[in-house]
């Protein structure tokens, strides 16, 4: 069976994209809430931050009624608080490691929390920055996504003339085009891209990308320093026969097109198998079944113990009806008349730890066979190695190789984020940026 979009009515739709994290319905219900804070001393929950946010300090402020304060603490901290407070796994991070989890008690709604303040101020355009009079230094930034953002906010506050390059029609990187749409819409990263820009300062040239319209070599005769945000973005490939049958995808330009085209224009088929169990398996697999698949089977070589998933996301794709495959590698995908209609897997079982310390899966020798009409890879995403070392960029495997003070081996050339660290969460991509503008700031004095 070939892959049918428009299968589900518009109400259905609206209903299965819908916000999976409502906001709280009233003022009152969030300040029940926030007054539940212990506002610890030490607090675990900013350790558990990789931007550091003053958890207790804007809690405390929503208790008070000071929304814009507490917006600011936040902001301050993470320029893209608005969005992380819906995209962070918080279950392992800040509430994670609140401490009422020690009490068996549920713990402080933190995201929901920081939600609370952050949409007013983006909704409300709250001009809660100023940027300091400008020092005549330019800086370019490549990549207008979280780390490069986040990196142009920091330096714009400072009075550096900040342009970015952005190889899409717009910003916001990951979040606006690679994350499942019922977690964060489109229009939401739109309005937080204006709400970083809103300072003055940023200029964004978009549809322009390093290596094709722009070149590394120009930008550093233009400006006084490069910041490279540039993130990763090729699905790895498996390596299997039948890869390039029709019905075969790989999950981030599924993702993108869901993002960008809308759900009823998207192809899905009605028996899926998902290959992975990232988040981006699980935003790839959950967003399948919601736009009308019957079956989905996420095919994972591990076990739960070594998934790289939140337990939380697990959960998810398994209240939406997804069915999980543990133990099982994809080996050869079958096709008739070009379309995939058989996924052929391996049967595995656990080997010794591999380098990451995981338990590394070893064949069985036996083999089993779904009946499928669409595969999405998602085992994965690699580095841009051919732009990096096109660019005499040192690196590792296309990873960019950068100092204690994010420099590259490119005089005046910084880099943060994914195209650093392979990929990592989006907090993680925006105390990069943070920490390239601290780096860049240095540098320029
Ligand atoms: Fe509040 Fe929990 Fe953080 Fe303590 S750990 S300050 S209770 S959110």
């Amino acid at each position: 069976m070939a892959l049918v979009n428009n299968r589900l009515t518009a109400e259905q739709y609206g209903e299965n994209f819908s916000d999976i994290h409502p906001p709280f319905e009233t003022r009152d219900a969030a300040l029940v809430e926030a007054n539940r804070c212990l506002f610890c001393y030490d607090a675990p929950c900013i350790k558990s931050c990789p931007t550091s946010i003053d958890i207790p300090k804007f809690i405390r402020q929503i208790t008070t009624d000071n929304p814009k304060g507490s917006a600011y603490t936040i902001l301050s901290a993470n320029i893209l608080g608005g969005g992380c407070s819906k995209v962070c796994p918080v279950e392992k991070l800040c509430e994670g490691s609140c401490v009422y989890n020690l009490m068996d008690e549920p713990p402080i709604p933190i995201a929901k929390l920081q939600r609370f303040s952050t949409e007013k101020a983006i909704a409300e355009k709250w001009p809660l920055f100023q940027r300091k009079p400008s020092t005549t230094k330019r800086v370019a930034v490549v990549g207008a996504g979280p780390a490069g953002l986040s990196c142009a906010h920091v330096l714009s506050r400072e009075g550096i003339d900040v342009t970015v390059f952005e190889k899409e029609s717009k910003g916001g990187g990951l979040m606006t085009y690679g994350i499942a749409a019922y977690k964060v819409t489109p229009q939401f990263c739109e309005d937080e891209v204006n709400f970083i820009t809103s300072l003055g300062g940023i200029a964004i040239n978009y549809n322009q990308e390093l290596g094709k319209t722009v070149s590394l070599a120009d930008l550093q005769q233009t400006y006084d320093a490069v910041y490279l945000g540039v993130g990763v973005g090729l699905a790895r490939q498996l390596d299997i026969p039948g890869e390039n049958l029709n019905g075969v995808e790989d999950a981030i330009r599924f993702i993108y097109d869901i993002r960008t085209k809308g759900y009823p224009a998207i192809p899905v088929g009605d028996k899926v198998a998902v290959i992975g169990l990232g988040m981006t398996a699980i935003d790839a697999a959950t967003q399948a079944k919601r736009l009308g698949a019957s079956e989905v089977t996420i095919v994972y070589r591990r076990t739960q113990a070594e998934m790289p998933c939140t337990e939380t996301e697990l959960n998810i794709a398994k209240l939406d009806g997804c069915r999980i495959m543990w133990l099982a590698a994809p080996q050869e995908i079958i096709g008739e008349n070009g379309q995939v209609t058989q996924l052929i897997c391996s049967l595995m079982q656990l080997g010794e730890p591999d380098a990451s310390g995981r338990w590394s899966p070893v064949e069985t020798g036996e083999t089993m066979t779904l009946d499928v009409d669409m595969v999405i890879k998602a085992a994965g995403q690699m580095p841009f190695e051919a732009l990096v070392s096109e660019n005499h960029l040192e690196n590792r495997k296309g990873k960019i190789s950068i100092n204690d003070a994010c420099a590259t081996n490119l005089r005046g050339v910084f880099a943060g984020g994914d195209c650093v660290n392979g990929g990592k969460e989006v907090v993680d991509a925006v105390q990069a940026g943070k920490d390239g503008a601290k780096a860049i700031l240095k540098f320029l004095k």
